[in-house]
């Protein structure tokens, strides 16, 4: 039986998250105008069954942003069907601007998500994202979720935990469905030079153990791989 983390009667503001570390190195330039063209149009999260939003008033992306989310949920509902809905926490406001305690959050472009876990209980919650052990991940249905996510090819980077990051990444070597090389482009060292920037990357930011952080690209509404 997998527990949600949170279900909607339970869900609450979020906490202050010290969070959003900004990447040391950028893997790619941004590929669209977003910041020449910002102010831009955000578009509300449309309500589904597949996640569960912290914060509607918190919850405005950008159309590329709401589309990978879209994505994602998609993609886990047919492959891990009976999943719990995702946790989305904040993305941005509908105007945009400065969203503290988030670093970023500013334009649309980053979401926060939740993490699955195996035993999620309603006490731990305390109105976020529950604190989770790497042991207590589940690091099938989160790993989903990222591969969907990295999949679009919109995705500029995935900020979690480096311990999550290494229950993930030993799963995926253990169970063969990553090469070494490939796991190599997918996490880089935290200390090495990565080259992913067709489809994303994961790297380690501090206070993300209880959830990730996705930044998405600039541009146009792409066209997404079937699920
Ligand atoms: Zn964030």
């Amino acid at each position: 039986v997998y527990w949600s983390l949170v279900s909607a009667a339970v869900a609450g503001p979020l906490g202050p998250l010290v969070e959003d570390v900004l990447p040391l190195v950028e893997v790619s330039a941004p590929t669209g105008t977003c910041d020449r063209d910002w102010p831009y149009e955000l578009v509300r999260l449309p309500t589904s069954d597949f996640w569960v939003e912290f914060r509607p008033e918190h919850a405005w992306g950008t159309p590329v942003m709401v589309h990978v989310l879209e994505h994602a949920v998609n993609r886990l509902a047919l492959h891990h069907p009976g999943s719990p809905p995702l946790l989305v926490g904040d993305i941005a406001r509908e105007q945009g601007g400065a969203l503290p305690p988030h670093r970023t959050h500013d334009d649309g472009r980053s979401a926060d998500i939740g993490l699955f876990g195996w035993s999620g209980r309603v006490e731990d919650l305390h109105g976020g994202f529950p604190r989770l052990a790497p042991s207590q991940l589940d690091v099938e249905r989160t790993w989903a979720v990222m591969d969907a996510l990295l999949a679009t090819g919109e995705v500029e980077h995935i900020l979690l935990d480096q311990a999550h990051i290494d229950r993930i990444r030993g799963w995926l070597l253990e169970t063969g469905r990553k090469t070494p090389d490939e796991l190599a482009r997918i996490f880089p060292d935290r200390d090495g030079m990565f080259s992913w920037s067709m489809t994303g990357i994961v790297r380690h930011a501090p206070n993300h153990a209880d959830h990730l952080h996705v930044r998405v690209r600039c541009g146009e509404l792409p066209p997404f791989p079937g699920t």
